[in-house]
């Protein structure tokens, strides 16, 4: 596969821990020195690069002599605080000997899921890479419990690339990309060199293909790229194993699974609302409602007939048709009571339903994001 001729001007590059540390001789030196050597390089040709590193616990259970097998959270937590520290200052180091500076930045669920706190996120990253510092961003492990985090750094590298509206982002593993069955299980395995849009057929062939030292597998990787290529984030995923894996990437016409950017990336605002990783309740339209939607309108409060999940005024919630099959999402203007309280009525009747004079559309167009999906609408029509 020829790598797309275009020149990028601003690359999320993702490192799964099993890169960094070895189980038993730690932090692998000569790899993070060929990819600061590999950053260096990209930044010469005018390049900005982010770097979204994983290894923090991985590094710290071995710092600290924990045993191997699962950690409890708390321990995790504290393995995370040893190896962040560590992991920081190796990445400061290799850099360092480009005349590069790093920046720390650890990010918890809400930073990029409260728009208040996503605005108030991107700033910085922006700043920084306007300095022409290179973000070191992991989720901040050490506080993070379980209900509230991302658990995997390849959404939350998504997550950061839309943010900063990344032109590609680059997933670096131990896998060198996708497969259409789990490679080892099937004989027929194909290896999948571009994907231009990610189905329901791509999504199958993500089997689970996590190691022991990350969390990650395919299934995250394929989610990170509905979430990178919906904002117009092209992304691609390559085994970093060998060192200069980055370089390699772009040079040596390497193996890669390359998924191409939607065409008709959605704005700021919508992308940050399709990327939404937690969505709180649904509602479920009819196929009128659909229609309207598909063509370009809001969504009315009398083309609702279910109302799930508990939801307040302003929180991301899905779209689904009555199929159950997910058809987008949107900021919701009512929460979950009130919506239900209205579901099937006429904009005109809200007043005298609720007591209130609320918005006459349940989502806003400019609040709504489709996943334009040609295929239901075929459906609805047979
Ligand atoms: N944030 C975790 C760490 O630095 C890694 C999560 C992942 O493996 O995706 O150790």
């Amino acid at each position: 596969m020829v790598v797309p001729s275009k020149d990028y001007n601003r690359i999320v590059v993702k490192i799964g821990s099993s890169l960094l540390v070895d189980r038993k001789s730690g932090l692998k030196r000569d790899w993070l020195s060929s990819l600061a050597d590999d950053i260096a390089s990209l930044r010469r040709v005018g390049t900005e690069v982010l770097v979204v590193s994983s290894g923090a616990i991985a590094l710290g259970r071995r710092l600290l002599e924990l045993s191997s097998g699962a950690l409890k959270l708390e321990e995790s937590q504290a393995a995370a605080a040893v190896g962040q520290i560590e992991l920081s200052r190796a990445y400061s180091e290799a850099l360092g000997k480009h005349d590069l500076t790093a920046g720390q930045v650890l990010l918890t669920f809400g930073d990029t899921e409260q728009r208040r706190r996503y605005l108030n996120a991107r700033e910085t990253v922006s700043t920084l890479l306007k300095m022409g510092a290179i973000p070191i961003v992991n989720e901040n492990d050490t506080v993070a419990t379980s209900e509230i985090r991302y658990g995997d750094n390849d959404r939350l590298a998504a997550r950061v690339a839309t943010m900063i509206g990344a032109d590609l982002l680059v997933l670096l593993s131990d896998v060198d990309g996708l497969y259409t069955a789990a490679p080892g299980t099937s004989l027929s395995a194909q290896f999948v060199e571009v994907v231009g849009r990610i189905t329901p057929d791509i999504e199958a062939m993500a089997g689970d293909a996590g190691t022991e030292l990350s969390r990650g597998g395919m299934v995250t990787k394929i989610e990170a790229g509905k979430i990178a290529t919906a904002a117009g984030t092209a992304m691609v995923i390559a085994s970093g194993k060998d060192i200069h894996a980055l370089r390699h990437l772009f040079q040596k016409d390497g193996r890669a699974t390359w998924f191409k950017p939607h065409e008709n990336p959605v704005t700021a605002r919508k992308k940050w609302i399709s990327g939404q990783i937690d969505v709180s309740g649904s509602l479920s339209i009819d196929n009128g409602a659909y229609a309207a939607l598909v063509n370009g309108k809001s969504l009315l409060p009398a083309g609702v007939k279910r109302v799930d999940g508990e939801f307040s005024r302003g929180d991301v919630i899905a779209v689904k048709s009555m199929d159950g099959t997910k058809v987008g999402c949107g900021l919701v203007a009512y929460d979950h009571e009130d919506a239900a309280s209205i579901a099937g009525c006429k904009s005109a009747e809200i007043e005298k339903v609720l007591g209130y004079a609320g918005r006459s559309a349940m989502i806003h167009r400019d609040n709504l994001v489709l996943h334009g999906s040609h295929h239901l609408v075929e459906e609805h029509d047979a």
